[in-house]
């Protein structure tokens, strides 16, 4: 349980960090998935760089196109941020349900989507909001989509001497409701499954529907066939039911000692019903 010796640079601004980091130093955020991985010995870095106390990366605050999230906010800022709460509240439920509170106090934004911990909880809530993530390198700055970031199992679209340094997510308008639902894997917190819904109400019926889930297969995933079922329907018992079912539809599904490939996805069908029905519940 002791991590081979390591150098350590805690830098003063973002372009030392990513200096180092071109160099191939390692980012170190809140350490609450890199450091068990080094105990462990599943993951050795010679250099760790700390961008976790970088002040250019922690805030949050509205733009034009939506809520930008640097990437050291921490579990805790977005839970209770009254910015986030009040506009685009998918996305601070889901943060109250990462861990425990000593997780959430360490653990960053930046540092849990670039980790892509298939049972994660932040990706279910990002697909679902369609989030875009913004990746910064010494050099150059582009932006990616959630659906384009989350790329397989502990993988990402992060190149070389990259790293995540803002997430942007939308303010939701008054006809929206959303609801992240989760079953949790007791020893760890981590999502068994994980399913988020955004639900756009007009008229009566749905106009939108957008489903986020982690935990059922290899990478965090948008449920598109149960989205296009909602959508023009009225969501009543029998509408929401039937789209949940086609939920684990095509996905190759992880089995582990916790649950079976066919229990997650029956699993992911109750829990897609449950956040449907609870973001329904929140249009206006
Ligand atoms: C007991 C326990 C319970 C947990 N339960 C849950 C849970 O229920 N749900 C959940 O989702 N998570 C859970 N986690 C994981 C937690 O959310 C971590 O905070 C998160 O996975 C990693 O974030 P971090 O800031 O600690 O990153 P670190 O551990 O510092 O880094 C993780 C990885 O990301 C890289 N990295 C960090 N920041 C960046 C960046 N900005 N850009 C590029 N690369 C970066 C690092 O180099 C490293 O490879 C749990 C962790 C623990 C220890």
């Amino acid at each position: 349980m002791i991590p081979q010796s390591f150098d350590y640079t805690a830098p003063a601004t973002l372009d030392q960090a990513l200096g180092l980091i071109a160099q191939g130093a390692k980012p170190l955020a809140g350490g609450m998935s890199l450091i068990p991985m080094m105990k462990l010995r599943l993951a050795s870095p010679e250099h760790l760089v700390d961008i976790g106390r970088l002040k250019e990366l922690n805030y949050i605050r509205e733009g034009a196109d939506g809520l930008h999230i640097g990437a050291a906010a921490t579990h805790y800022d977005v839970e209770t941020s009254p910015l986030i709460r009040g506009k685009c509240p998918l996305l601070s439920e889901t943060a109250g349900y990462i861990g425990d509170v000593q997780v959430r106090n360490m653990g960053t934004i930046g540092g849990s989507i670039a980790h892509a911990d298939p049972s994660a909880d932040y990706p279910a809530a990002l697909q679902a909001l369609e989030a875009k993530i913004v990746l910064q390198s010494g050099t150059a700055q582009r932006t990616v989509s959630a659906a384009g970031f989350f790329v397989d199992t502990f993988a990402t679209a992060l190149a070389s001497g990259e790293i995540v340094s803002e997430v942007i997510v939308p303010v939701e308008d008054a006809g929206t409701g959303t609801s992240y639902q989760k079953m949790v894997q007791p020893a760890s917190g981590f999502a068994i499954v994980g399913l988020a819904a955004r639900i756009r109400r007009a008229g009566g019926k749905i106009a939108t529907a957008r489903i986020g889930v982690t935990g059922l297969a290899n990478k965090s995933y948008r449920a598109t066939a149960a989205e296009k079922a909602l959508e023009g329907t009225a969501g009543s018992a029998t509408d929401i039911q039937s789209a949940a079912l086609l939920v684990p539809q095509g996905v190759e599904a992880n089995s582990d000692l916790h649950a079976s490939a066919d229990y997650r996805k029956h699993l992911a069908t109750v829990y897609a019903s449950r956040a449907i029905f609870a973001a329904l519940a929140r249009t206006a």
